[in-house]
Formats: structure tokens, sequence, C-alpha cells
């Protein structure tokens, strides 16, 4: 027993990759999420790539849901972490100074925003996304003396509810939520920048309407390019009307990059597409360089916190600082986020090729490496909301949304969430890690780190292609569409991990 116990926790074999599951099965929570859908042990990780229990290798689409802005294990990152082990410095220090410390937040100011960064101030905090977005909600609401929110349909911000109201603070915040625009499903029925347009009218009119029922708010909360809500780039044009309209009526701004930030869209931060200069942002995932950090960043005049009003013990972590400092500057001074920018223009750009083959692919869209696929339920009559005006695309330099002909021309068809389940589960067959997300769990979401080579990315693709080919035909028992495309870098021979997961797929 001792010594299968101790085979099994060293953790490389197919009996210890069971053992493994079977008891998370057992003792963790049934909340548990990427768990249930991708039943893996990872042991070893580097760059794309994860090496399960089983000895199975996968290609990492998934980066901790965005937060390896560098892959898994990256050199720069463990040198980081190394040196601050190796110099005996403290790893708990609450928020006291610290050289590690100081030099994060140099590194860091060195990336906003200038006009941000020449005043800004950072409260570190609990380290998740949602606890910096809890603290930035506080902060708006301390500055200004206002109470509510508004945030937008689609949005996600993070889990927590409950702590404060049960320490026995008020924590009622009333959220008001408003239109993001999009084009593929657009409220509005139009999509394009007419959709984007009404949208800002929308929220103005709830601004401005005395009976719109919505009080003056402390602050306004919107995603660049939402993510969980299924990969929607606002457009810059939208993004600009949001920054007058809250800028004309004294409402703070408040940018959630927690997922866009550090590359991932091809900008550094999501905001520098349009322009604008948020009042706040809130920051974690790859800016702690795979370790836990949050922080909100804001404008000197708007800190009128008193001493303690965002507390929390685990605002010191000298290892995620550290290993965050070398992955800001490995991305700043490797231009990732052009990287990004161009690759994932590419990858956006075969997808579009691959949707125009396939018709349960509805719409592809994304900015930089941030990219979602939408499937549809072909078999099921288009929704009767109004058709979009079709050729109501975006116009140069707007991020890539739903102007990909044929797929995305009339009314969307029902969002198919068992077919994109299907497709995650193939696409593990194949080892592939994707993520699902959007409103109905039908995005396919691509996620992979900004350091990914044109090899990868066209492994990446290939696998996907092939699963969802194979999930739309055992989802409608018939071909699923045109041939493949004959692009030139989605031919299966361009994957040099073919056989590999070939041989896999069939154990
Ligand atoms: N904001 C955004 C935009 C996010 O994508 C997430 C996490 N997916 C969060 C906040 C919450 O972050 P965390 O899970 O670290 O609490």
């Amino acid at each position: 027993m001792g010594g299968q116990a101790a085979g099994e926790a060293a953790g490389v074999s197919p009996v210890a990759h069971e053992g493994i599951l079977r008891r998370q099965k057992a003792r963790e929570s049934a909340a548990r999420t990427y768990a249930r859908a991708l039943p893996i042990v990872p042991v070893r990780a580097r760059g794309l790539t994860i090496e399960g229990a089983d000895g199975r290798r996968y290609l990492d689409c998934l980066s901790g849901a965005g937060t390896l802005a560098l892959g898994h294990n990256h050199p720069v990152v463990l040198e980081a972490i190394r040196k601050v082990l190796d110099s005996g410095a403290p790893l708990h220090v609450l928020d006291l100074a610290t050289p590690v410390k100081d030099a994060f937040i140099t590194e860091l100011f060195h990336t906003l925003p200038p006009e941000l960064a020449d005043h800004a101030r950072v409260q570190f905090c609990g380290p998740a996304g949602t606890d910096a977005v809890e603290a930035a909600l506080k902060l708006v609401r301390a500055a200004t003396g206002r109470t509510g929110i508004l945030a937008f349909t689609g949005a996600y911000h993070g889990m927590t509810a409950g702590a404060l109201a049960a320490s026995g603070d008020a924590a009622d915040i009333q959220v008001a939520r408003l239109p993001y625009p999009q084009d593929y499903r657009c409220p509005f029925g139009v999509g394009g920048p007419r959709g984007a347009e009404l949208a800002a009218r929308w929220t103005e009119s709830v601004l401005d309407d005395p009976k719109s029922g919505v009080p003056h708010p402390a602050g306004m909360i919107l995603e660049p390019v939402q993510g969980e809500g299924g990969v929607i780039p606002a457009p810059d044009t939208w993004m600009r009307r949001m920054r007058e309209i809250t800028a004309a009526r004294s409402i703070p701004l408040i940018a959630d990059e927690v997922q866009t930030g550090v590359g991932r869209t091809g900008a550094f931060w999501a905001v520098e597409h349009s322009g604008i200069t948020p009042d706040v942002m809130v920051l974690s995932k790859a800016i702690g360089g795979s370790l836990p950090l949050a922080v909100v960043v804001y404008r000197d005049d708007l800190d009128v916190w008193e001493p303690g009003a965002h507390a929390g013990t685990f605002r010191g972590n000298q290892l995620a600082m550290a290993a965050g400092t070398a992955t800001l500057a490995h991305v700043r001074e490797n231009r990732l986020a052009e990287r990004a920018a161009t690759l994932g223009s590419r990858m956006l750009a075969q997808l579009k090729q691959l949707a125009g083959e396939l018709p349960c692919i509805g719409d592809v869209r994304g900015r930089g490496l941030m990219i979602g696929m939408e499937l549809v339920d072909t078999d099921a009559e288009p929704a009767p909301a109004p058709a979009r005006i079709v050729g109501a695309g975006s116009p140069n330099g707007e991020p890539s949304r739903s102007d990909a002909p044929p797929a995305t021309s009339g009314a969307p068809h029902p969002a198919a969430p068992e077919l994109a389940a299907a497709v995650q589960r193939e696409c593990l067959r194949r080892g592939l890690i994707i993520e699902l997300g959007g409103r109905d769990t039908s995005v396919v979401r691509l996620l992979p780190p900004l350091t990914i080579t044109d090899e990868q990315a066209t492994a990446v693709l290939d696998r996907l292609a092939d699963a969802v080919e194979t999930a739309a035909r055992a989802h409608t028992g018939r071909p699923p569409g045109r041939s493949r495309p004959h692009g030139p870098d989605l031919g299966p021979r361009q994957d040099p991990h073919r056989a590999e997961y070939v041989a896999q797929r069939h154990d």
C-alpha cells in the first residue's frame, strides 16, 4: 500500500492518473469547473505544452484561464522566483514595503497608459481578480459618495458575494445593467457600428432620463473584450463613447483588464486600442506571472480611502510579484503584444476560412490572442429576432467581429452547447486543451500564451478543425458541410505532432 501510494504520489503512471482523478471526484466539491471537462492530471509543463500523469502531452490553449502570458514555467519566470528564494527574503509580508514589491510597482507603472501612470496609485488586493474588482467598486463608491454601479450584459467580474455583508458592513451594491455591443447576437438586431451606437445611446438615456430608475452611479465597470461572456471585443468607437459619457457626468470608469491585460489582445492593455484612459484599472491573472496577484490601479485624486478600507492577509506575495515583474518586462521588451496582434489576426483569418466551410461555426471573433468561435445548431431555426443588416461590419482598425461571410449573414441559429462540449472532448482526445465560454457555453475559446510559435499555432488550428468536423458529424449524423479548406496552414500534414495524437486517440 505504502509503495503504491508513494508511486502514485510521485504521480506519473496511468495508475496514478486514474487514482488521482477518482479521488478528486470523491473528495472535491461539486462546484469544480475545468476539472470536469478536462480529466487530465498535469505533472509537467513548459510553454504551450502540458504533460499528464498518463504520459500524454497536450497543447494548452486555456493557459490558466488566460493567466500564462509566457506559457508554463518560462525561464525568466523561474529565474525570478529562484532569485527570491535564494535571497532569503521573507515570503509573507502583509502589505509592507520590500525591494521585490518596489520593483514590481516600477515595472507595472512603466507599462500603464501614460496619463494614468503619471498620477497612479496602486492597491494590492487579496490575490484574485474578484477581490480587486471589489476594491475598485468600493473605491469609486468612497470617492463619489454614490452607491450604484453600471455594468454590462454578458459581463464577468468574479465570484465574491457576501463576505462584507456577513462582516456587518454595508455590501448591497445596486447594479444597473446596460447593453454591451455585439454584432452576432446584437440586441438591436443591427450589429456593426450602428448597433454599438444604439447601445451607447441607451446608456446615455439611462443616465440622463430622470425617470430611468437608475440613480446617478458611483462608477461604470467594463471589459474591453468580454472574455467569459463569449469573446466579444468592444468596438473602439464604443469604448471612446463610454469614456466621453462617463467623463461628462463625473462617473469614474473602471476597466476590468483582468483577462485582457499584458499583451493578450495585441496591445499591452486593451484600453490602448481605443486610446482611452480609464480612471481605474483592475488587474490580475498575467500580472503575477502564473502566481496569484491582483491589484487595482487608479488616479490619485480618487484616493480618499481611510487606512484599512480594503484589507486582506495575502496582499504581499513576493514570489508572485517577482514572477510578475519578470513577465511584464519580458512582454514589453520582446514586443509580445505586437506578436499577439499579428498571429491573432492570422489565426482569426484561418478560423473564418474554416467557418466558411463548416456551417456549425456561426461566428469567429476576437482580438489578438483572445479568440472565440461560436458553435450553432444549424438544424434549428434561426432566432426570430430581426435579421442583422448584412454588411454592417466593422470599419478598418476595429476588432474582428462578425464580418466573416457567409457564416454570419442573416439571423443567427441558436447556440449549440452540446456540440461545443463535444468539440472540447474531441480536442482533448487530439491533445488540445481549449476552454468553452459565452452566454450558452457554446463558444470555443483560445487563449494561447503570447509565446506560441507559428508551428504550434498551425498544430492548434489543425487539431481544432479536425475536432469540429468530427463532433459535427457525430452531432448531426452527416458530413459537417463542405470539404475542409485548402488554405496552406490548415492542412493536416502541417501539424508535426499529428501522428502522436492520432495514435493517442485510438488508445
Ligand atoms: N474579471 C475578469 C474580466 C475575468 O475574466 C475574471 C476571471 N475569469 C475575473 C474578473 C475574476 O478573476 P478571479 O477568477 O481571479 O477572481
